[in-house]
């Protein structure tokens, strides 16, 4: 039997991933990827942006092959990697024993790395590079300086500096898909890996999908444990009182020195600059009682629930 591999394309929301897709294929599988993927934005009506145009985002793994297939298809998007990924690759590659990286010498680099990763300005960027080749112990080692080279030619992809702008809405890792797929495995296929292709397609097309639609009615009814939503739930931090309109149509707000689009959803604040829910937009939304799909409300249990019942509701 062939080895088969699954590729979703999910979407990130409040009530978790919805997979919007997924291609099968053989281990040979660069050409059918790419023609899984023509494949999959004829599915979509013309009217929809989200796979004709290509999605805003794409957060993948490092897989060079399939980003460089997608981003031959989707020019528009912009392309990011995940940050737990390409802290894991840093870390497999300090413990690979080809690289000659002392054990002692393996959290002092990794560690290095990742507040690089984590960087907020370009200043703070520059200066903890700096740092790093000045580093006694990453001097010793050649090879790594020549890997983090080849790591910061591309930081766009992985720097959280660099996605100050990118309305990532706070989601710097593929969490989502990393959840649905243990679902998956798990739940649906039961640990086994030895399905056929027809079995296998089985299983996501009837099986998972069911699952998934119970999942977001449960949301959609309140049925949902509370601490999965509490990143989307909106909360004044006593700042509520601190808000002041700035245009007669109440969509435009200053608080504590920061300005929230609400329309957009977007704060000037530094966790709120990408779309995040931060203090500035959570207590702007509470005190219009916005109901908006980026947040747990009304609104996006509407949404889920159209999402589960595959139709359009008419209530308000
Ligand atoms: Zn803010």
């Amino acid at each position: 039997m062939d080895k088969l591999n699954h590729h979703f394309f999910i979407s990130s929301g409040v009530a978790g991933g919805i997979p919007i897709g997924c291609i099968i294929t053989n281990e040979e599988e660069t050409n059918n990827f790419r023609e899984g993927v023509k494949l999959l934005c004829e599915c979509f009506p013309e009217k929809c942006c989200l796979l004709q145009n290509g999605p805003l985002i794409v957060m993948s793994d490092d897989d060079l092959k399939k980003r460089e297939v997608l981003s031959e298809i989707w020019l528009n998007s912009t392309y990011l990697l995940c940050q737990f990924h390409v802290l894991k690759a840093v870390w497999q590659w300090l413990m690979n024993s080809e690289n000659k990286i002392l054990k002692e010498h393996h959290q002092e680099l990794y560690f290095s790395f990742k507040s690089l990763m984590y960087a907020e300005t370009e200043m703070q960027l520059k200066e903890l590079l700096q740092n790093m080749l000045d580093n006694n112990t990453v001097r010793k080692y050649d090879k790594f300086i020549i890997y983090l080279s080849k790591l910061f030619s591309k930081k766009q992809l992985w720097c959280t500096y660099h996605r100050k702008m990118v309305l990532t809405r706070g989601n710097n890792t593929t969490n989502y898909v990393e959840s649905l797929f243990k679902v998956l495995k798990e739940t649906i296929l039961g640990r086994v890996k030895a399905f056929s292709l027809v079995q296998l397609l089985d299983f996501i097309v009837t099986k998972f999908e069911k699952y998934l639609h119970s999942r977001y009615l449960d949301f959609s009814f309140g049925l949902y444990n509370k601490k999965l939503v509490k990143r989307f739930l909106p909360d004044d931090k006593g700042i509520i009182q601190n808000i002041r309109s700035l245009n007669k149509d109440n969509t435009y707000f200053e608080i504590d020195h920061h300005f929230v689009d609400l329309e957009s959803s977007i704060c000037t604040c530094f966790v709120g600059m990408n779309g995040k829910l931060c203090k500035h937009l959570s207590a702007v939304i509470l005190k219009q009682n916005k109901q908006s799909t980026f947040v747990y409300s009304l609104e996006s249990r509407k949404l889920m629930y159209e999402v589960g019942y595959w139709k359009k509701i008419g209530f308000k």
